[in-house]
Formats: structure tokens, sequence, C-alpha cells
């Protein structure tokens, strides 16, 4: 008999969690003007909203917590840091900044002009904040295959060639800083971008001078699924892969949340020195001098630790086959999801499981109070609220998509949580016909409405 998978770690600390009744949940979601970021973290049973800093750190890296140098220059930890980073990433330069967003601040703050245009795959939601609030354009150019939920293609985050060349000829360089390869695509599901298409997109860009830059929140990742999907790779180990992936870049932004295993922390790497002198005056200006970059000692050293960790491929195989199994687990429930399962989430088809709810009525978000409503998960709207409106028109923007996304936060939940959070989805799927009521916006922010709106039931 072939062997399970079963977790590469075991349980050390544990954090009680409460159950709930559906009438306490009622009253909750209710006083959160049905925004589930609004919601105390004592009101979700099981918390899939992201998997962004909710991580379960390792005894090593808070071993490394205990050993961070808190010098306000110079410090060891950072020092630790650089070298994970200039040897498994192979860049040569890089700052520490609080988070993935300050990493973007400080890369478009240093590279963008109003009008200037951002090809790349489907831009994360901060990514596309940061452009447009300097008013420059981020442009999709994911493969279309990206967005028929049932088809399966094993690198739904590839950029499509043709779309990226039209905006490369069609524009003059100057308007073009920067090419985005976000790895892997969160936007089109945690889906993965091939070697192949890097390194394509790598030299189409180079052909015409455009730098590339990697926003490599999930990089690790991304080198698993070329390992498991690219035949070529089959038999090369995870560093090697992050080693090549990286060496097509001129730079990357990195969110530490993501697969660096830790609660808080980003880093930006780049190889010109030119633009590292510029990119530090702005490091200096937001988030702290080039060698803390908004950060503790002992947050940059448990990074350090955590990208090693998270480049380890038993980690990342079973990281990756629990995502799988919820998927799976839905799947024979009838319930729609993204084929397949990304590498951090599920992401359920709310259009094809609520089709009577008029999309204007924000479907995906409907179903999302209605998961939280029937066990306490919370999941997180990928739709048109997320998708805000059109910065010039001001009239909603309806990505191509309408999608409720479940992230698994990395060594947190055990097969149990999945098999509940599941069985909570089914249980929706079989009376989905009765829930006809979407909502309407009541209060909204200029941008990146999501995390502050407040909505009425229609
Ligand atoms: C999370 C994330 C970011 C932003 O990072 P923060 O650490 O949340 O600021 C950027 N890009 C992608 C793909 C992400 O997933």
């Amino acid at each position: 008999m072939e062997l399970p998978f079963a977790e590469p770690y075991k349980i050390k600390v544990v954090e009680p969690l409460r159950r709930s009744t559906r009438e306490e949940r009622e009253a909750w979601i209710s006083e959160s003007s049905y925004n589930l970021f609004k919601l105390r973290s004592e009101q979700v049973f099981i918390d899939l909203l992201t998997d962004s800093g909710t991580s379960a750190m390792s005894h090593n890296q808070w071993s490394e917590m205990m050993l961070g140098d808190e010098s306000y220059a110079g410090s060891a930890s950072f020092f630790k840091l650089k070298e994970v980073i200039n040897k498994m990433l192979g860049m040569p330069l890089f700052v520490p900044t609080h988070q993935g967003r300050a990493a973007e601040n400080l890369l478009f703050s240093a590279m963008l002009r109003k009008g200037d245009l951002v090809p790349g795959n489907a831009h994360f939601d901060t990514t596309k904040g940061h452009i447009e609030f300097r008013n420059a354009i981020a442009v999709d150019c994911t493969i279309d295959e990206a967005s028929d939920t049932g088809l399966y293609h094993p690198f739904k985050g590839n950029i499509d060639l043709e779309k990226l060349e039209k905006v490369l000829r069609e524009n003059p360089r100057e308007k073009i800083p920067l090419c985005l390869i976000t790895i892997t695509c969160n936007t089109s599901g945690g889906q993965p971008v091939s070697m192949k298409n890097i390194k394509e997109v790598s030299s189409l860009c180079k052909k015409y001078g455009i730098p590339v830059f990697f926003d490599a929140a999930r990089f690790a990742e991304n080198a698993y699924f070329i390992k498991t999907r690219e035949e070529e790779y089959a038999a090369r180990d995870i560093d090697e892969i992050v080693l090549e992936m990286f060496s097509y870049a001129d730079g990357a932004t990195m969110s530490s949340k993501k697969d660096a295993i830790v609660n808080i922390g980003g880093f930006l790497a780049c190889r010109d020195e030119k633009l590292f002198e510029r990119i530090s005056m702005y490091c200096i200006l937001y988030e702290g001098y080039l060698t803390y970059g908004g950060l503790a000692g002992r947050d940059l050293a448990a990074i350090a630790q955590g990208l090693k960790e998270g480049c380890s491929f038993d980690y990342l195989e079973s990281r990756v086959k629990q995502v799988e199994y919820l998927g799976r687990l839905l799947k024979n429930y009838g319930v729609p999801i993204q084929e397949p399962t990304g590498g951090h989430a599920v992401f359920v088809d709310a259009n094809k499981m609520l089709p009577h709810i008029p999309r204007e009525e924000f479907q995906a978000q409907s179903l999302a109070v209605e998961l939280y409503l029937e066990g306490g998960v919370r999941g997180v709207e990928i739709g048109a609220l997320l998708a805000d409106r059109d910065p010039k028109t001001r009239e909603n923007r309806y990505p191509r998509l309408e999608l409720l996304r479940l992230a698994i936060p990395r060594r947190v939940y055990t097969v149990n949580h999945i098999e509940y959070v599941a069985a909570c989805l089914g249980n929706i799927y079989e009376r989905r016909d009765s829930i006809r009521r979407g909502f309407k916006i009541v209060r909204e922010a200029p941008i990146m409405r999501h995390f502050t709106v407040e909505l009425e039931r229609c």
C-alpha cells in the first residue's frame, strides 16, 4: 500500500478555538456590516481569510527570535538574512521592509511615474493599489485559460506573450518601467507560472529593454509546482529551481508573511546599483535604516530561517497536498472550484454556485457570508468588491471571476479542520437554490474598499 502523506512536523504549542452558535454568528456578522474583515478573531472558528502572516513558526524560528540582534545599524540578524537572500535567491542587493506592500511602495516610488504602464500577470490588490494610486496602469496579460475555472492547465499564472508583446510594442519604452511577474499568481487562484514562461517573458522584455521584477510572495510554492508539473525540472531540487527562477529577474518584492513563514516582514531585492541607491533613499524615508527597514532584528532572523524552511520539499509537499485535499473534498460535494487548486488556497467559483444572485449583488461576498453563518469559517471575497471602481469612470468593475478564496495558513490547521470546512460548503451547496439575497454597498472607501466596506442585505 502506498503510504499517505503526513505533515513533516508535530504540534508543540496549541491555541484554543471557540465554537459559536448560528444565532451568535448572525448577530456578529450583522454588527460587522457583513464585512468579514470587521469580525473579531474570537468570533471565527476556522480562519481562512488569508495565509498572510497567519502561519505557525517553527521552534527553530522562535530560537532565532531569541538570538535577534537589535542594533540600529549593522545588526547581525540583517547579515544572516542577507546571506540567505544572496545565496538562495542570487539577489545581491536588498532592503528589509515591514511587509510586502512596503516593498512595493519603495519600488514604485523609485521607478514609476504618472501615466506609466506595468504589464504582468494578474496584479495583487495592494500592487494594483500602489500602481493606480500613482495614476499609472496595471495591465493584466494573464493567459485566457486562467479565467475558465473548470479547465485544467498546469500553469494558470502564465503570461500571454502576445498580450505582453502588444503592450511593449505599442507603447514607448520610457512608459514601461518594469514588467511584474507574480509567483504564484494570487489573483488568478494561487496559480503557478512555469519556468518556460518566466524565461520567455524575461527574454521578450530584454528585447524591449524592460526590466522584469517578481512579486515573489509565494516563490517557493511556485518552485514546487515547477518541480512537480514541468517535466524537465522533476529531478531538480527546490533550491536549484528557486535560483534559476530568480536568475531571470532584475529584482523582486517579497511579502515574507507568505513563503518565509513569519508573522510580519518583507523585503525588496534587486541587482542594479543605481536603482538600489534610489530605493535606499525611499527606504530610509518610509521604512527605516537600511539594515532593519521597519522590522525588529528578531524579525529579520526569523525570516532568514523561514526562507530556508519554506523551501524544503517535504514541507512544500504537505502544504500543497493539504490545499489539494480541500479541493478534492469540495469537488466530491459538487462545489465548483478553480482547477487545479493553487498553492495556498482553494477558490470556489461563486458565479457557478450562486448564479441566481446578480453580479451587482456581489455573489462571492454572499457566499462568504453564508459560509461564516454555516460554520464560523471565514474566507474572503475575490470578486467585484475587491475589484473596486474604475479610477476614471467610477463605475463598478466586474472581474472575469467571482471567487471565494479559502486561504490555508501554513502549518496551522489539521485534516479534521479541512474536512469541517468542506462539509460546511457541502451543506451550502445542497441548499444553494434557497440563497437568493445578495448585498448592496452602504459605505465604501475610494480605493481598496473591500477592507472597510459596509454592506446591507438586498
Ligand atoms: C500579500 C501579498 C502582497 C502584499 O504583501 P503584504 O505583506 O500583505 O503587504 C503582494 N503581493 C502578493 C502576491 C501577495 O500575496
